[in-house]
């Protein structure tokens, strides 16, 4: 197998990560910090938080079934993660990605800010992946390829197979994108992570796990990897308060708020199949549905003056016609469904 150290930017490789106040020396008997200009009063906060996040790693690496040394944390988001990989693989001005399309705007936003050119590929019909065309988009240059997976916003999930083709056959980092993977029964990538150490998967508790206030992303990777994110990263980039709150909640799980969706989702998808407005109801493995429908806009409209916001997404190539409806509370869902039937008429 390639090492992936192949395709990470020269000047990353030889970088010295900056060496915090604490990394020197952590617990002991030392009871006296006078090394990092802190404030002395004590009151919950005054203290820098642990810049190794090492006790929410092992928490994580619990969860998940990967090991600390392969996980790195990000306190704005998998969004950081995602940046944090343009930074680390792709040389501004001269690399550049693959991502399909219909995705996350993120990706985009991400490369433009670093200079790096994105080069993305439609999906093909049924939002099915193009591996072909996918892997035919690379050439000497190309560093990292993104998948979302389940896909924002068309919903669906794509097979792990054919994601490990795409590792396999794909001359550079693979970026798999499972921000919504709680809510699908495909399974998820960080099951052959060992085998594919061009691997990247992100995951976040903004979604499932209800924590999007908190803002923390998760980026999965060989040990390699995951060493020069803890590299480029901002030395103090988890604040104290989010490291204990996610572990806190990790303890107290989100099972029962996960399979309600689901049920939801079902529910959803039958009554939108109902309605004469409807143009087509979308497959999803997320917590959203894509709907055709004639007149977007006028739906959107419609359903804003009601109270309602759902995502417009007709102006995105390969999503004409669609709105995205997250899926909310039975009677949030309730609600959105009969306003859609009253337009029906
Ligand atoms: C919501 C979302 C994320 C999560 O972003 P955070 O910054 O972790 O809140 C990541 N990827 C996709 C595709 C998303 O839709």
């Amino acid at each position: 197998m390639k090492s992936p150290l192949r395709y990470v930017r020269p000047n990353i490789l030889a970088l010295e990560p900056y060496s915090t106040a604490r990394d020197e020396f952590s617990g002991g008997n030392i009871s006296v910090w006078l090394d990092a200009n802190e404030s002395p009063y004590e009151n919950g906060v005054n203290r820098y938080p642990d810049p190794h996040q090492k006790l929410l790693k092992e928490r994580i690496s619990r969860l998940k079934g990967i090991p600390a040394n392969q996980i790195f944390v990000g306190g704005a988001g998998s969004d950081e993660a995602i940046d944090l990989v343009f930074r680390i693989f792709c040389d501004p001005g001269k690399d550049n990605v693959i991502a399909i399309a219909p995705s996350y705007g993120v990706y985009s936003v991400a490369a433009a800010t670093n200079n790096v050119a994105l080069r993305t590929v439609q999906l093909a019909d049924n939002y099915a992946l193009p591996t072909k065309e996918l892997l035919a988009a690379a050439d000497a240059h190309t560093k990292v390829m993104w998948i979302c997976s389940p896909n924002n916003p068309t919903g669906n999930a794509f097979e792990l197979s054919e994601l490990e083709l795409l590792a396999d056959s794909f001359d550079g980092m693979l970026v798999v994108d499972e921000a919504y993977v709680d809510f699908s029964d495909k399974g998820t990538m960080l099951s052959v992570l060992a085998n594919h150490p061009n691997l990247i998967v992100l995951q976040t508790f903004s979604k499932a796990w209800g924590m999007a206030g908190l803002r923390l992303g998760m980026a999965f990777a060989a040990p390699e990897v995951a060493e020069l994110f803890a590299r480029v990263k901002y030395p103090y980039n988890v604040n104290a308060p989010t490291q204990l709150e996610v572990m806190r909640r990790i303890d107290e799980g989100v099972a029962p708020q996960v399979s309600e969706i689901c049920q939801q989702r079902s529910m959803l998808l039958a009554a939108f199949a109902e309605l004469s407005i409807v143009e087509r109801v979308f497959p999803t493995d997320a917590n959203f549905v894509l709907i055709r429908v004639a007149d977007p806009n006028a739906v959107y409209d419609y359903l804003v003056s009601r109270g309602v916001i759902v995502r417009n997404r007709t102006r995105l190539r390969g999503c004409e016609g669609c709105l995205r409806i997250t899926i909310g509370t039975p009677a949030e869902n309730e609600r959105v469904v009969n306003l859609l039937r009253e337009i029906s008429k």
